[in-house]
């Protein structure tokens, strides 16, 4: 029998009817008044949904071209810049800068754990930087960074900038820009806003805005905020085409959201998140992150003795599901499932059955139903 396989990765996450209906659109021009005002109030709900104080610039590209473009923005050659790493994609902003020509100064967790806001203060003491970047969840740990308390401290270094990658996170885990003193927040359309991957969101403050214009030209031309910003105040003018479709996508993923509220969307994920962790402990699984730091948009779950992780995701495979390998040393010690966006207490059902049959055809025999009565008992909580 054929089955659908439900996509349970850390991105792209699994697409909602009305989300997957605008893409399915006849497409429009990107002059045609109709389409411009969806795109201006795309820009404009997603500059109030994050609070954000300066330009929101939703554009074709993904998740690493918005991190490339929050650099470029705020930086230039010779600057120094903080990179707080939990992870592979935290180590990602490293490249991003060293190609740009910054000095490049890494403060590094253990994975499965998180950089203290404390060493953070510490390190920003010690010489100017133009920016620090910090990933909100890192998806090789599912860690999730104290971005607010982080926040605090960048009050106290007003000359530096406070770079947040919210890929894996923004939509799912809460996020305000005004009150955690972010100056730039970056996204992608295929994780925690459920859509297919193709768009990506830049945040800039009116502090990164004004750091933007005080670089003059730059060297880099798609991501030049400033080739961006007449558009974003009037899009029926033109620079690069927009991703027609993507952007009614994203808009209604919006809706979805607003309807929800953030807020009450962050706490559905959090509940859901402690909810599945109990399911997977009472698998045997355990949770990489730390507790206190673990995300609520995706888990990596280290396999008991004995289990192969190459039969393991073949196995789940074959049950219906796909979930994603670990990354660096943890390559073959763990997967990864993402559970962020729009997916369902049904979805999460399915889910965590298929990993007990999955880890039953490798040998590891939990209790029939054991990874699904401990996530429902502790959702009843
Ligand atoms: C997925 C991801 C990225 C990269 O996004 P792409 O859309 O794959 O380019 C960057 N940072 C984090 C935290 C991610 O999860």
């Amino acid at each position: 029998m054929q089955m659908e396989r439900l996509v349970m990765i850390p991105g792209p996450t699994p697409v909602a009817p009305s989300i997957r209906g605008q893409m399915a659109r006849q497409v429009q021009a990107f002059g045609d008044p109709r389409f411009v005002a969806d795109y201006r109030c795309l820009i404009d709900e997603l500059g109030t949904l994050l609070r954000c104080d300066g330009q929101t610039f939703p554009l074709a590209g993904t998740g690493t071209l918005a991190m490339e473009m929050a650099i470029a923005n705020t930086t230039t050659r010779g600057n120094a810049v903080l990179v707080v790493s939990n992870g592979f994609f935290g180590d990602r902003f490293i490249d991003i800068c060293e190609g740009k020509g910054l000095v490049v100064d890494v403060l590094r967790a253990e994975w499965g754990d998180a950089v203290s806001p404390a060493a953070i203060a510490a390190q920003l003491a010690q010489k100017p930087y133009a920016a620090v970047t910090v990933s909100h969840v890192d998806t090789s740990t599912a860690v999730c960074a104290p971005i607010a308390e982080i926040g605090e401290v960048m009050k106290d270094f007003p000359d530096t900038l406070y770079i947040v990658d919210g890929v894996a996170a923004t939509g799912g885990e809460f996020e305000d820009m005004a009150a955690m003193h972010i100056d730039v927040l970056l996204t992608a359309s295929q994780k925690a806003f459920g859509v297919s991957p193709g768009l990506f969101v830049v945040w800039a403050s009116a502090a990164a805005m004004q750091r933007r214009a005080a670089l003059g030209t730059i060297p880099e031309y798609y991501v030049d905020m400033h080739r961006w910003l007449p558009v974003m105040q009037d899009p029926a003018k033109y620079f690069a085409t927009p991703a027609i479709n993507l952007v009614w996508a994203m808009l209604e993923s919006c809706r979805i959201i607003a309807a929800e509220g953030y807020q009450a969307r962050a706490a559905r994920h959090a509940k859901n998140a402690a909810a599945a962790h109990a399911g997977f402990a009472a698998m045997g699984l355990s949770v990489l992150a730390r507790a206190g730091l673990r995300a609520s948009t995706l888990s990596c779950l280290l396999y008991p003795e004995g289990v192969d992780d190459a039969r393991f995701r073949a196995s789940l495979l074959d049950e219906g599901l796909i979930v994603a390998g670990g990354l660096g040393a943890y390559a073959g010690r763990m997967f990864r499932m993402g559970h962020m966006g729009n997916i369902d207490t049904n979805d999460m059902v399915v889910a965590l059955a298929a990993v007990e049959r999955a880890l039953a055809t490798c040998g590891a025999a939990p209790a029939p139903g054991a990874g699904v009565g401990a996530y429902l008992a502790a959702l009843a909580t």
